[in-house]
């Protein structure tokens, strides 16, 4: 087996308040293409006090973006790909301020600006041609790890599938927990327990070595300090804590995989819309027969933040909707071959799948 070899996040700033040295950080890049930036920004920062810190220029171009209740698709990344190259031609660079949606949606555009056609031909791993423009990201919720993916995560026609290679990391990330203070605190525990479901499912499956390992370690001990520990809650040093986790558990996932939630997660989010944390949630508390340490831990996180999640969902699905779930999730093979073994198909039939569907 080859071994993974990864390209990293190329330089990183860390620490409360750094938010303000943007302007400073890019003033280099300023020079290149036809020398303007593009800011995407979580339209929730719209009036808010953030909007006057972003430290453009006259000659940027500024789209807030609603992030719900969808995820990114391929058609927006293509139409506002467009409308950039028709109206200021290549941008210097891009600048990604905002959650996961936010994080993806900077990265693909980065590579869609110099890369033809549409991005739905680009779902899936180095299918990319060229290099994208400079992108630099600002991660305003902490919990799903796009700030350090490889994976632009896209909702196209036919597929829930990033766009995946090298060129997809972040030049630069800013990492400023100032800037998740006003997470309201459901969003909070869902987008965090996306990092903790990254670790648990990164720890227990085949592609587990000790490098992944080492990250997932750390970043499932912040996450319990967060969520359970003696100080757990909402506080300014938990803010920082949970945005190293979030990193961490991105990592972790980087050198190993995630597992059957995420496999199951993205048939609920393909199908029914579910954002991509709560659907993790939704379905990671019906699986401790596969993850029985991970389960009983997140349980008594859920009880400790007074967090009641939905069930017998199943019970309004139809049969063609939960085989349409089915057959996203089976067609995930990298995350069951992870999870339950190279043989998982003899293990798992797409009946199997419909069944686990089921339990929710
Ligand atoms: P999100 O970006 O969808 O945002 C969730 C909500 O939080 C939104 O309502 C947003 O407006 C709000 N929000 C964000 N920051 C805020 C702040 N500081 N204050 C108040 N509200 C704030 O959330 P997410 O959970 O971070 O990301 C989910 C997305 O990430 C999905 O589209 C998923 O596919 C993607 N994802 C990508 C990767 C990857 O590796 N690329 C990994 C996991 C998930
Ligand atoms: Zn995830």
């Amino acid at each position: 087996m080859a071994h993974k070899n990864f390209k990293s996040i190329e330089k990183t700033v860390f620490g409360r308040g750094s938010f303000a040295q943007l302007a400073e950080i890019v003033a280099p890049i300023r020079e290149r293409n036809q020398q303007y930036f593009v800011y995407v920004v979580d339209h929730y920062f719209k009036g808010k006090a953030l909007e006057n810190q972003l430290q453009a220029q006259p000659e940027d171009v500024i789209y807030f973006i609603d992030v719900d209740p969808n995820e990114p698709t391929t058609e927006q990344i293509d139409q506002l790909r467009d409308e950039i190259l028709a109206t200021k031609g290549l941008p210097s660079g891009l600048i990604g301020i905002g959650g996961g949606s936010i994080m993806d949606i900077a990265k693909a555009l980065a590579l869609m600006l110099t890369n033809e056609g549409s991005s739905v031909q680009y779902q899936g791993l180095n299918l990319i041609k060229k290099p994208g423009v400079y992108h630099l990201g600002v991660p305003t919720i902490s919990g799903t790890g796009a700030e350090c993916s490889m994976t632009a995560v896209l909702t196209g026609p036919e597929k829930k599938l990033g766009l995946k290679c090298d060129w997809t990391i972040f030049d630069q990330v800013i990492l400023d927990s100032e800037l998740t203070a006003s997470v309201p605190t459901d969003k909070w525990f869902y987008t965090g327990m996306d990092t903790f479901i990254h670790c648990i499912e990164s720890r227990d499956g085949m592609l587990n070595n000790a490098y992944s390992f080492a990250y997932g370690e750390q970043s499932l001990k912040l996450c319990r300090e967060v969520y359970l520990g003696e100080n757990a809650g909402r506080s300014a040093e938990n803010d920082d804590k949970l945005m190293v986790a979030s990193l961490m558990g991105g990592l972790s996932l980087t050198y190993s995989e995630v597992g059957i939630c995420h496999a199951l997660s993205y048939g609920l989010s393909k199908i029914f819309g579910e954002k991509h944390c709560y659907a993790n949630c939704l379905t990671f508390q019906h699986l401790g027969d596969y993850y029985p340490e991970g389960v009983k831990e997140f349980k008594t996180m859920l009880a400790k933040h007074n967090i009641t999640l939905p069930t017998g969902l199943s019970a309004n699905w139809t049969d063609a909707e939960i085989t349409a779930m089915a057959h996203v999730a089976y067609n995930l093979p990298h995350m069951w071959n992870h999870a339950i073994g190279i043989d998982w198909k003899e293990k798992i039939t797409l009946d199997t799948i419909k069944d686990l569907f089921r339990r929710l």
